[in-house]
């Protein structure tokens, strides 16, 4: 398309005349998200407002730097936009500048966990996070007997901490006698897969034994915090950072709090101050990023002034209501709980007294349309052969789905499970031979059966941003 031969140059060619292929991929994909029940916990559908806010000219500008402080001209409305951003942060959580500082830059939630590492902990300084196959994250320090998995392992040490295999919670006495002897300099309090309010009580109190700086990573949880409805991290913790695009609905970005002002008063009477402001946007940019994403910061300031209007907190309530009606329809159907229920937006069912596992289960559900996760339980052996199914009910609930449709969603599960059953019972033991049962024409004419009924039911709720492509 050289200059003047074509339209396609200058670019003002729609999408569907410029570029088919990959209009088709997103066509195909949109099709898929509405067809779908989307049960992932860490997923969401933006609002309207949102995507229109990313898909914005605000993606063609560079801003190297902080509002008042940057290494490009033509700044001035940026400025305004990122500071507009950091305010609603604070407001939409309840807090001061003159307590908390905000850092709104990181690219996404593993990013921003490692500018906080980055700016507060030396090269091979210590670090204790939940395990991942325990429900931590990946950017937590995570690594096997074999491989230091997520770069935080490499670049820093850290030895987990545990949930208890019986009961499914965290073991906080474990934590703080390993922490007593492994002295982090930095304690993380965050979850990708474990449905109970964290006490962070409890977790200051173990890094305060320590000296330790505590970092809540709230992820998962950021938009039942804005809404009120969990235990809030900010009462507690040094650091807060979250994803922007689970729960809170918002674009894929990162965002970090800090604390400013009084650390503590020490025994001789003087004030110790954070030091955390510098360093932490120091490490965020120029430290490990460049330009940020205004495009996104946009997005970000967008979704929480959304979180900020009544409706969110009744959107936050039904969330984790539906997560109760649905651990509670399992239950009633035999299923095993992990923790026997939740207090947030997600729930991890435990297959082993059903005699499956998350993988086969993981399979049959992706053929009738449910999306959701294959999760290691308390207590699993191997992550290669997790036992259980992660499920959240954010994304659904953001289609307007209510208890009675969850109790529906459940009745598709559970009759999807039972088909997965069927097939285990009719194959060899390896999940290879599980798969060309599953493919075989017996249990593909049961599976579509089962398939256009969940898809049937799922259509009737619109996405949000449907008209958005
Ligand atoms: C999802 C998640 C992240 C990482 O977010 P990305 O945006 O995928 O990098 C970090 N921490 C926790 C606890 C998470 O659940």
């Amino acid at each position: 398309m050289a200059n003047g031969d074509s339209k396609a140059w200058f670019g003002d060619e729609p999408l569907e005349q410029n570029d088919p292929e990959i209009y088709n991929i997103i066509l195909k994909e949109k099709d898929r998200q509405r067809r779908g029940l989307e049960l992932i916990a860490s997923e969401n559908f933006a609002s309207k407002a949102v995507l229109e806010a990313l898909g914005s000219c605000l993606n063609n500008k560079y801003s190297e730097g902080y509002p008042g402080t940057r290494y490009y001209g033509g700044t001035k409305f940026i400025d305004e936009l990122e500071t507009l951003c950091q305010n609603r942060a604070r407001e939409a959580f309840g807090l001061t500048a003159e307590k908390w500082g905000v850092n709104v830059q990181p690219y996404s939630g593993s990013p921003a966990n490692f500018a906080v590492y980055t700016a507060l902990v030396e090269p091979h300084g210590r670090i204790m996070g939940l395990d991942l196959p325990d429900g931590g994250h990946l950017s937590h320090g995570f690594m096997t007997d074999k491989r230091k998995v997520s770069a935080t392992s490499i670049f820093f040490e850290s030895m987990p901490y545990k949930v208890d295999p019986q009961t499914g919670l965290i073991d906080y006495e474990q934590l703080q006698v390993n922490a007593k002897l492994f002295h982090p300099k930095l304690i993380i309090a965050g979850i990708s897969c474990y449905s109970r309010n964290l006490d962070y009580a409890k977790l200051r109190e173990i890094a305060d034994e320590n000296n330790a700086l505590l970092l809540a990573d709230m992820a998962h949880v950021s938009g039942l915090v804005a809404a009120s409805l969990v235990a809030n991290p900010f009462d507690y913790c040094d650091i807060v950072t979250s994803t922007t695009h689970k729960t809170l609905r918002g674009p894929r970005a990162g965002i970090i709090f800090f604390r400013r002002g009084v650390r503590r008063t020490l025994k001789n009477g003087n004030e110790e101050m954070y030091n955390l402001e510098k360093p932490i946007n120091e490490a965020v940019f120029p430290g490990l990023q460049g330009g940020p994403h205004n495009h996104a910061i946009a997005g970000v300031a967008v979704a929480l002034k959304q979180t900020m209007d009544p409706s969110f907190k009744a959107y936050g309530k039904e969330v984790i209501q539906n997560a109760r009606v649905m651990a509670k329809c399992l239950m009633d159907r035999g299923y095993h709980i992990v923790t026997g229920g939740t207090d947030t937006h997600l729930l991890l069912l435990d297959l082993r007294s059903k005699g499956l596992d998350g993988n086969r289960a993981d399979k049959v559900l992706e053929e009738i349309s449910i999306a959701c996760n294959k999760n290691t339980c308390p207590g699993d052996k191997s992550a290669l052969r997790p036992s259980g199914l992660r499920f959240g009910t954010p994304a659904l609930t953001s289609r307007n789905l209510k208890a009675a449709d969850f109790e529906k969603v459940v009745d598709f599960i559970d009759k999807g499970i039972s088909i997965a059953l069927e097939i285990k019972a009719a194959s060899g033991p390896l999940l290879k031979e599980f798969i060309a049962t599953m493919e075989s024409e017996t249990y593909q004419k049961k599976i579509a059966t089962l398939r256009d009924e969940v898809e049937t039911f799922a259509v009737k709720f619109p996405l949000p941003g449907k008209d958005v492509l």
